[in-house]
């Protein structure tokens, strides 16, 4: 038993994903939650923040060199954005995967961006995509004091282990 639990231990991750200015704007919100909550991910951190433009910058940072980065961070900048911190087993990969691909006309149906977009520059949704950006993002978003530590009730059932 103290093995399972240490292994569920090791294997728990953070990860940081937003719902962009469009997905806030087009009421989209709960119905994006409750699938990372459904799933049985925790979420432990939550904020909504508009953005300003160098945060936008610092947050898109890989991007600088694209033709599109200075429309992606004014787009960014330009409403309310849900911040949050997921936590759970392999939550940065599976994450990714309820997204879907970049540009929602790939993205395999079911997935967020596929079911609820139609166009890559107006994707609703951000998510971490590996350990080392995840860990960056979470810095950059949110404060550690505005992350919650707790155990839910619901994780016995999630995992099978206490
Ligand atoms: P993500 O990790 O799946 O969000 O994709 P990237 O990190 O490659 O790109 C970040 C964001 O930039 C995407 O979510 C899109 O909103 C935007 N983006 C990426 N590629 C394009 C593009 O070719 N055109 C436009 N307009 N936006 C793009
Ligand atoms: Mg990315």
């Amino acid at each position: 038993m103290l093995q399972e639990q240490e292994a569920h231990a090791a294997q728990m991750e953070r990860t940081f994903i937003a719902i962009k200015p469009d997905g806030v704007q087009r009421g989209l919100i709960s119905e994006i939650v409750s699938r990372f909550e459904r799933k049985g991910f925790k979420l432990v951190g939550i904020k909504i923040i508009v953005p300003p433009k160098d945060f936008a910058q610092r947050h898109y940072h890989d991007l600088k060199d694209r033709p599109f980065f200075n429309g992606l961070c004014n787009f960014l900048s330009s409403g309310p954005v849900l911040a949050m911190v997921w936590e759970g087993e392999g939550v940065i990969r599976y994450g990714r995967k309820l997204i879907g691909a970049t540009d929602p006309q790939n993205s395999e149906p079911g997935t967020i961006r596929a079911d609820l977009a139609v166009v890559v520059g107006r994707n609703i949704i951000h998510g971490s995509d590996g350990p080392e950006t995840a860990k960056d993002e979470i810095k950059l978003w949110f404060k550690p004091e505005e992350l919650v530590n707790y155990t839910s009730n619901a994780e016995k059932w999630i995992y099978g282990v206490n």
